[in-house]
């Protein structure tokens, strides 16, 4: 078995990112919008915050209390999308049950929208046309990449129909050339469906779930689950029991995580050329 490790690809695709901002001629700026302090929350914000100032971004973070309006989130998004200094906007999820996270979502511009949830660059990547694509998958292909783990002619097994990685990744290797099945929580005999993947990715937020049993031999496993429990972090896959069986497996954490950041890094940037253009 070999460890894909998002760790050592993130450093590295850091360097790659750091000579492309040489060339922009502005500070790029990155502004994440957050309702409440879910704790959760405020780890990832902390981790971004962290990246852009060694990025030398311009970070603002808006922190609203659990009562905002819907009215107040949308001027505060329309503010930024017209603000010149601010090249990315996310809105950190999850959001008060008050407000819908759709309509907040769409309000950001597609031209700023780093976390690619927009119905505009949801639509590009299911049209397979370049525009703004969400950061956890774009970091799974770039694993996949980097340790030249072939995509066309592959059978991929993804379990997790989330708009944040399930749905964005099955595109993304169809987009590929993969062959892709996309398995839900009502989906039956799941194990049946992994026993014949070449590629299985596991986003579904249950500890452990996958398993030797219901892996073929040399299969590659993504491991996109983050679990929590007495402080630990345990994936969506048990590590232990499947990593002789695997080809190739993601560790949780150091695997997936660390990619989603640098993700973020780099659709800011890149949502900096398309806005440019
Ligand atoms: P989500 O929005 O809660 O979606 C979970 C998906 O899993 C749903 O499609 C659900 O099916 C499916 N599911 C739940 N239990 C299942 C089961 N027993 N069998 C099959 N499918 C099942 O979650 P998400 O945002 O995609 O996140 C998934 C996990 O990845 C979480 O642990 C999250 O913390 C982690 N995550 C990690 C990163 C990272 O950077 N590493 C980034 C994002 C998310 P239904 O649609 O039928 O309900």
């Amino acid at each position: 078995m070999e460890l894909l490790d998002g760790k050592e690809l993130r450093k590295k695709k850091l360097e790659e990112l750091k000579e492309r901002i040489k060339t922009v001629d502005k500070q790029l700026g990155l502004a994440v919008v957050q309702v409440g302090a879910d704790e959760a929350s405020n780890v990832y914000i902390k981790q971004k915050e962290k990246l852009a100032t060694e990025l030398g971004y311009y970070f603002v973070h808006k922190n609203f209390p659990n009562e905002v309006t819907q009215d107040e989130l949308i001027k505060e998004l329309e503010k930024l999308n017209n603000d010149d200094k601010i090249d990315g906007i996310i809105v950190q999820m999850p959001l008060p049950a008050h407000l819908d996270a759709s309509i907040i979502q769409n309000t950001i511009s597609p031209l700023k929208d780093v976390d690619g949830l927009t119905y505009v660059n949801a639509g590009k990547l299911i049209q397979n046309v370049s525009g703004l694509v969400p950061c956890t998958p774009k970091g799974i292909i770039d694993i996949l990449d980097e340790y030249n783990i072939t995509l066309e002619g592959t059978n991929v097994v993804v379990i997790g129909r989330s708009i944040l990685v399930g749905k964005p990744i099955a595109n993304l290797l169809i987009n590929r050339n993969a062959t892709v099945i996309l398995c839900h929580s009502k989906t039956k005999n799941i194990a049946e469906i992994t026993k014949n993947a070449d590629i299985i990715i596991v986003a579904i937020g249950q500890k452990h779930f996958l398993t030797e049993d219901m892996v073929k031999k040399d299969a590659v496993v993504i491991d996109v689950g983050i679990n929590r429990e007495d402080g630990k972090l345990y994936g969506d896959a048990d590590f232990e029991n499947l990593k002789d069986k695997c080809s190739y497996i993601t560790p949780v954490p150091g695997g997936v995580g660390p990619m989603t950041v640098y993700e973020l890094m780099n659709n800011v940037h890149l949502a900096y050329t398309l806005h440019k253009k």
